[in-house]
């Protein structure tokens, strides 16, 4: 045991130079221009406790992005070391295959139904979000062939949207450079346009912008003909694509069109998911049902991978009662070190009262924070909902005037980030943050200090330069 516990020899037995030249001789990282990092060199980043990482140069950095929207205990849980550990030793891995199962992947299937809303009981295991909705595609088009009804083949998703990188995860995504490059979308993958306020909507209300991208799906259904439509997929708020907080109004009106046409509704949970908005799950928060949803990410707080999908008993029973084999799974379906894992998560999640905490004291606290930044000059929008929050550069206020594109001024901005200790991702000229879970009042504070220090910093430079 201690053996097993035993801390490798720390990293500083090579230089960052040393990494980083190792590094980029033989690591092709994801989405990432190979040779300018190779120019550059990656930061390596060593070690981390609760919401800090250190890099191989000792600097201490405020993750304010829970790694890639996943770390939600922070870092440093033993419960989920030694479950990992125990589970290593006991039985590291088995397959669930033929006809067998092992205990933490039972285990995790029960917590996953108690924690869930009721009309799931059933999950269908991936190793990742990417093949979780690789699954959703193949048991949506499988559902409508088993009610006889074959041509329901095509899936609504919307633009900008993330639903990761595979195959179908990219097709179902609607990022136009991933499109660009492989062939995609897969066909029988459609996209609609999203309810970004912000960019789409200025002219009206919130609300009134809600229903309008929401009467969008309805335009698409009917254009396509409901019989030929299997489901709509959408992300409760849109993650990648720029923290991206819909009008109150869509997601509701989104339901009654899927109810009227008879579609299917899956909500993608993989950022959302696990206690992000201060609900179990996004759809909770916005008041959806949906049949099908996508979990990832926070299920593990990222340990290990692990990804599924819920299965609602609409789906579940048409499966389980009239399907026959389902021909599809992966070596890693409930892989028992991953699972035994997610349940000593889910369960620190419960015992910490995380969800909660997000909902009553941390997540108004960011909320009343970014409302705060919309005095800076730089801010035209903040919004936030639970522990995520999006603030939207912009060149003039007044005017509400965004910057030309080529200045990438949310690069600049995230540059002085890193500098300053703080990780805060640019999407476009939108800064977004989505920090662990378990983050106090006390840490927000902090974050948010950092926050505005970067915010002056960018715009003292962006004043140098004379583009404001
Ligand atoms: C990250 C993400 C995915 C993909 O998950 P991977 O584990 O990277 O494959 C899918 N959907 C959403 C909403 C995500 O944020």
């Amino acid at each position: 045991m201690s053996a097993a516990l035993a801390p490798r020899a720390p990293a500083a037995t090579r230089s960052t130079r040393d990494w980083q030249a190792a590094d980029a001789a033989h690591f092709l990282h994801p989405f990432t221009d190979f040779q300018s990092l190779a120019r550059k060199g990656s930061r390596i980043i060593t070690r981390a406790d609760n919401i800090y990482l250190w890099d191989s140069e000792g600097h201490k950095i405020l993750d304010g992005m829970s790694g890639l929207w996943c770390v939600n205990v922070g870092y440093g849980q033993q419960a989920l070391v030694e479950a990992a550990t125990r589970q290593m030793q006991e039985l590291p891995f088995y397959n669930s295959f033929f006809q067998t199962t092992t205990p933490p992947a039972v285990e995790l299937a029960e917590l996953l139904a108690s924690v869930t809303p009721p009309q799931f009981q059933h999950v269908f295991f991936s190793g990742s979000g990417s093949e979780g909705n690789d699954t959703v595609v193949r048991m949506v088009r499988r559902y409508w062939d088993l009610l006889g009804q074959p041509q329901r083949q095509v899936i609504i998703s919307r633009k900008n949207a993330y639903h990761g990188s595979t195959m179908a995860g990219a097709s179902l995504g609607g990022m136009s450079a991933m499109h660009a490059q492989g062939g995609l979308p897969i066909p029988g993958i459609v996209h609609i346009e999203q309810p970004f306020w912000w960019q789409l909507g200025r002219g009206m209300s919130r609300d009134d912008f809600g229903r309008q991208a929401a009467a969008w799906l309805e335009e698409k259904i009917l254009e396509l003909g409901a019989d030929r439509v299997a489901a709509f997929i959408g992300e409760p708020i849109q993650g990648a694509g720029g923290v991206i907080i819909p009008p109150e109004t869509y997601w509701p009106e989104v339901q009654r069109i899927c109810d009227r046409h008879g579609i299917l509704l899956v909500s993608d949970e993989v950022i959302c998911g696990f206690g992000r908005t201060g609900h179990w799950f996004g759809c909770e928060r916005f008041g959806t049902r949906p049949d099908l949803m996508t979990f990832a990410k926070g299920v593990t707080s990222g340990y290990v991978p692990l990804g599924g999908v819920m299965v609602g008993e609409r789906v579940a029973r048409v499966l389980i009662e009239q399907g026959g084999e389902f021909e599809h799974g992966y070596t890693y379906s409930g892989h028992p070190v991953a699972c035994a894992v997610a349940v000593a998560n889910i369960r620190l999640v419960q015992q910490l009262g995380l969800v909660e905490r997000v909902k009553s004291e941390t997540g108004p606290h960011l909320a009343k924070l970014y409302q705060g930044l919309k005095d800076h000059p730089l801010v035209g929008d903040a919004e936030t909902c639970g522990l995520m929050g999006a603030l939207q550069l912009v060149k003039d206020k007044e005017r509400s005037l965004a910057f030309p594109e080529e200045q990438a001024v949310g690069m600049l901005c995230r540059a002085h980030c890193f500098a300053n200790g703080l990780i805060m991702r640019a999407v476009g000229d939108r800064m977004i943050v989505a920090p662990p879970l378990v983050m106090t009042t006390a840490q927000i504070d902090e974050m948010g200090g950092l926050i505005r220090l970067c915010l002056d910093k960018t715009w003292a430079e962006l004043k140098d330069k004379g583009w404001l």
